[in-house]
């Protein structure tokens, strides 16, 4: 039996990471979050990892998607910029991006992936459609930078890897996956296991079933892609990132109920969770 060492993820172990800002800092201190995706039918998830990573801290938040999105994004988040993506420069691979909520699998998503997984400077936060293209073109797995994170749902996690009995197995996956390709395999569901490329595994204890609806997964990339712009290490934004999106839900729900919670209140309960850790 192959043994399964982990520890877990509460506030105590949070606040050791989270860092505070100083009162003399500018956006300049707090890095530029780049989230693509978005398509005719999907700039909703786009959308959300935007407001998400709004939410989150990074001094500069940008929506790369198609010209389809660029009303929706500029009206329903003002304070990001958008860029299309066919303008957006092929030079701008020493920026932190959170790639896929929305994105469709076309040739052009395609393209922009393997682009950016070529040459990005840094790690990056892959998601949904980001994740669905590389379980359908293999070879891009080997392109993935170190200490990237990829953030599947149980459905994805098959879809890369190969059908999984159990989510147990899946653990066992991803610890082989990230050790082998020195990446971090965020395991989605309730208590998310977040799989680092030395063996470590954290168990996140945060959370509710007010985040099993369509939408939460796009917030977590963009409150992921934040941390990392702020210079946070990809373990520590991995799971920070997963605590303070659990923690979100857990407090929007005592005023919303768990059933009427949807993706835009976790954006919203963001605030809460902040302002607990200050
Ligand atoms: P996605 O399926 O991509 O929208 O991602 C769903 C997000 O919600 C992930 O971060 C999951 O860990 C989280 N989530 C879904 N269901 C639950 C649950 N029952 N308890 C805690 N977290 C959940
Ligand atoms: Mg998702």
């Amino acid at each position: 039996l192959r043994s399964i060492y982990g520890c877990t993820v509460d506030t105590e172990s949070v606040r050791s990471i989270y860092r505070s800002r100083s009162n003399f800092s500018h956006k300049g201190d707090y890095g530029k979050s780049f989230l693509i995706g978005g398509s005719l039918s999907m700039c909703g998830a786009l959308l959300l990892a935007v407001r998400a990573s709004l939410r989150s801290g990074s001094g500069y938040t940008y929506a790369v998607g198609p010209d389809e999105c660029r009303v929706v994004l500029q009206t329903a988040a003002p304070e990001a910029i958008f860029l299309d993506k066919d303008d957006f420069e092929a030079d701008q691979v020493h920026q932190v991006f959170g790639i896929g909520p929305g994105m469709g699998t076309g040739a052009e998503s395609l393209a922009l992936l393997r682009h950016l997984l070529q040459n990005s400077c840094f790690p990056v936060v892959l998601d949904a459609d980001a994740l669905n293209l590389i379980g359908q073109n293999r070879e891009l797995m080997e392109l993935i930078p170190p200490m990237s994170i990829l953030t599947p749902h149980p459905k994805e996690f098959d879809r890369l890897f190969g059908l999984h009995a159990s989510s147990f197995a899946r653990l066992d996956t991803a610890l082989q996956i990230a050790k082998k390709n020195k990446i971090i395999v965020v395991v989605k569901g309730h208590r998310t296991q977040i799989v680092c490329p030395d063996g470590n595994i954290y168990y996140n204890l945060s959370g509710n079933a007010a985040l099993a609806k369509a939408g939460s997964g796009d917030v977590l990339t963009g409150v992921i892609t934040s941390l990392m712009a702020q210079n946070y290490d990809p373990i520590q934004a991995a799971v920070l990132g997963v605590w303070i999106h659990g923690r979100s839900a857990e407090l929007v729900s005592l005023t919303k109920g768990i059933e009427s919670v949807v993706a835009s209140d976790i954006i919203e309960g963001l605030c809460l969770v902040y302002s607990e850790l200050n």
